[in-house]
């Protein structure tokens, strides 16, 4: 049915190669989540990478040079989003020294000579002008110090990026790693044959990057329940006043095209029904519950309601298949993560096959300590949904295939 994640599913993975005494490049997604003082709140996205890189050291690649992006850097190189930050948890988690790489240009000539068994941590690939724009000259320098390329990068598999996608082109020997391997597996069971009714929850606060993926989703799934920032975007285009709300006015249209759109493909909709709502994030002094109509002047929306738990909860409820990507409210502030949390609960307790995509989402479900009780914590939010809308992720594009000489 769905026919991208079935090509995916063909693609090569680190088990169909020989590594031993080869240089591996492995794009890795250690974009964790980090707090103000660079603490990792939830390391996940390194553990989950632990087995791919593993298995080359236990089948003595010669060399291992891990990539990776962290957060959104603009121009160059910003302290808060450097990678050093990270060295020492993976040092931890790996029981091994690493060599970090701050200059690569510099160092390029160091990692290329193959030398026995050093694991090499580049600085943020975003830091590389190159490396969004998908440059043919970073492509090339990430591929001249390897000699197999392992993507097991989910999270970034969506973009298009020099160390996600051109490199491919400048190498003959390129493969999925493991964490790739599983989550294509997992989305394949959500999205291949679903046990339905299959309900897409989504919140969080990336609207304008997931609102138009909407459209194409819908004919996938058979209810959208909606909240977070994002709701608030939704509950604008209804006509409400959303006062200091967190919305994004140029989507509120978009926002009116879906709804119309669920209606005429049959798609239920949910929406919050009553919200949380303060009049300041950082100092909140008063904290109400309203209807989503009556959010009082000089406040904001931060979580969904009580009734809109229910609400949710009872809809959830009667899926089998449900995919969660996006919190419902500000669920790092205490008092604005009820909303989060319990949905977390209910998603957990249902006997569906449940999926949670997006990191700071993962992040909620670990502090709600359901981690255990859902099927599968994907790595990829926005890698999540594109999958979701059909796309073939161009991480996967040029991987070797398994009916195809490599
Ligand atoms: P994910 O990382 O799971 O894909 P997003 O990054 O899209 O999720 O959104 C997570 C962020 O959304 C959180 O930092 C949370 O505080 C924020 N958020 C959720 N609801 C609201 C809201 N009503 N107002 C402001 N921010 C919100
Ligand atoms: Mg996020």
């Amino acid at each position: 049915m769905n026919s991208n994640i079935h090509i995916m599913d063909g693609v090569q993975s680190l088990r169909d190669v020989d590594v031993a005494g080869k240089r591996v490049l492995i794009r890795v997604d250690f974009n964790v989540p980090m707090d103000s003082h660079n603490n990792i709140s939830d390391d996940r996205r390194i553990r989950m990478a632990l087995p791919t890189i593993n298995y080359c050291i236990d089948h003595n690649a010669c060399s291992i040079t891990l990539v990776s992006h962290f957060g959104r850097p603009k121009n160059g190189y910003e302290e808060k989003y450097s990678l050093r930050h990270i060295v020492k948890r993976l040092e931890r988690l790996l029981h091994r020294n690493v060599e970090f790489i701050e200059d690569f240009s510099a160092s390029r000539d160091e990692i290329a000579t193959c030398s026995l068994e050093r694991v090499f941590l580049l600085e943020n690939i975003r830091f590389e002008a190159g490396e969004k724009t998908n440059s043919s000259e970073l492509s090339e320098r990430l591929a001249s110090i390897c000699d197999i390329y392992v993507n097991d990068a989910f999270g970034t598999s969506h973009r298009q990026h020099a160390s996600t996608f051109g490199i491919t082109k400048f190498i003959d020997t390129k493969v999925a790693g493991f964490l790739m391997i599983k989550e294509i597996e997992a989305f394949s069971k959500a999205l291949e044959e679903p046990v339905r009714p299959i309900a897409l929850v989504i919140g969080g606060a990336k609207i304008s990057s997931k609102i138009t993926l909407l459209t194409s989703v819908l004919q996938k799934i058979d209810k959208l329940i909606i909240g977070g920032a994002m709701s608030n975007t939704f509950l604008k285009a209804l006509g409400y006043d959303m006062q200091n709300s967190l919305y994004e006015d140029d989507f509120v249209d978009t926002a009116k095209e879906i709804i119309e759109q669920t209606r005429q493909q049959g798609v239920k909709l949910y929406l919050p029904v009553d919200v949380v709502i303060t009049d300041s994030i950082d100092h909140p002094i008063d904290i109400k519950v309203v209807p989503s109509q009556d959010i009082l002047e000089g406040f904001g929306a931060v979580d969904i309601g009580p009734a809109t738990v229910k609400l949710f909860s009872e809809a959830i409820s009667l899926c089998n298949t449900i995919i969660w990507n996006g919190p419902m409210g500000i669920y790092e502030v205490d008092k604005f993560s009820r909303g989060t949390f319990k949905i977390a609960n209910t998603i957990a307790d249902s006997y569906a096959y449940t999926i949670v995509g997006g990191g700071d989402t993962a992040d909620a479900v670990d502090k709600a300590r359901e981690a255990e009780n859902f099927s599968f914590i994907s790595t990829g939010g926005g890698a999540s949904l594109e999958l979701l809308e059909g796309k073939i992720l161009p991480g996967f594009e040029n991987l070797n295939r398994k009916d195809r000489e490599s």
